[in-house]
């Protein structure tokens, strides 16, 4: 399936959930099974002949195509959750958002030290999360290898919060 015939399956919604945000719905992407395997194909295939131990995946869209792209490159799936979502010895890590601050864990157990570990997410946009996301994998004793979205919104440039770090992505808007 090309790139064009993917793009198909993501849907734009004006002012969603406010206004002046053109909301990317993947909803017709999961919904399809033939662009949805196309999809994680392609999410997969820049890691293919790396060593992935861990996928992290960020709430909530990132566990979709996070736990797919983990099966794939037979890598363990680890989620990174808003607060008080999670049980157990948590890392948490604080983040800037427009206004005031927000807040993502994951479980301290879930990454052993030096494993590797890459990130997905469905939408990289000021990559603020995956950022903040980034950190909390260091934090952990994680050893980070790339970072892997379906969508980028280029015009936000949010790799360059991610510097450093390999950044890949199926779509660009
Ligand atoms: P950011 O931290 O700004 O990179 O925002 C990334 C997070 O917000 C991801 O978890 C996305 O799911 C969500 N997000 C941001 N912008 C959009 C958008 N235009 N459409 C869909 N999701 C978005």
């Amino acid at each position: 399936m090309d790139i064009e015939n993917l793009k198909s399956h993501v849907h734009d919604i004006p002012d969603f959930p406010k206004e002046g945000i053109v909301f990317k719905d993947i909803a017709p992407l999961l919904a399809s099974a033939k662009a949805r395997n196309a999809a994680t194909k392609l999410l997969a295939k820049p890691f293919m002949n790396q060593q992935v131990d861990y996928v992290v995946g960020m709430e909530a869209r990132g566990f979709l195509f996070g736990s797919l792209l983990a099966d794939v490159l037979d890598a363990g799936f680890v989620m990174v959750r808003k607060p008080n979502k999670l049980p157990g010895s948590l890392v948490t890590q604080e983040y800037q958002l427009e206004y005031g601050t927000d807040a993502i864990e994951m479980q301290l157990s879930a990454i052993p030290d030096g494993a590797t570990v890459l990130i997905h997410d469905d939408v990289l946009a000021t990559g603020g999360t995956a950022a903040a996301t980034a950190r909390l994998i260091k934090k952990a004793g994680g050893s980070i290898i790339g970072a892997s979205f379906l969508i980028e919104l280029d015009f936000l440039n949010g790799r360059a919060a991610l510097d450093g770090i390999d950044t890949y992505a199926v779509l660009h808007y």
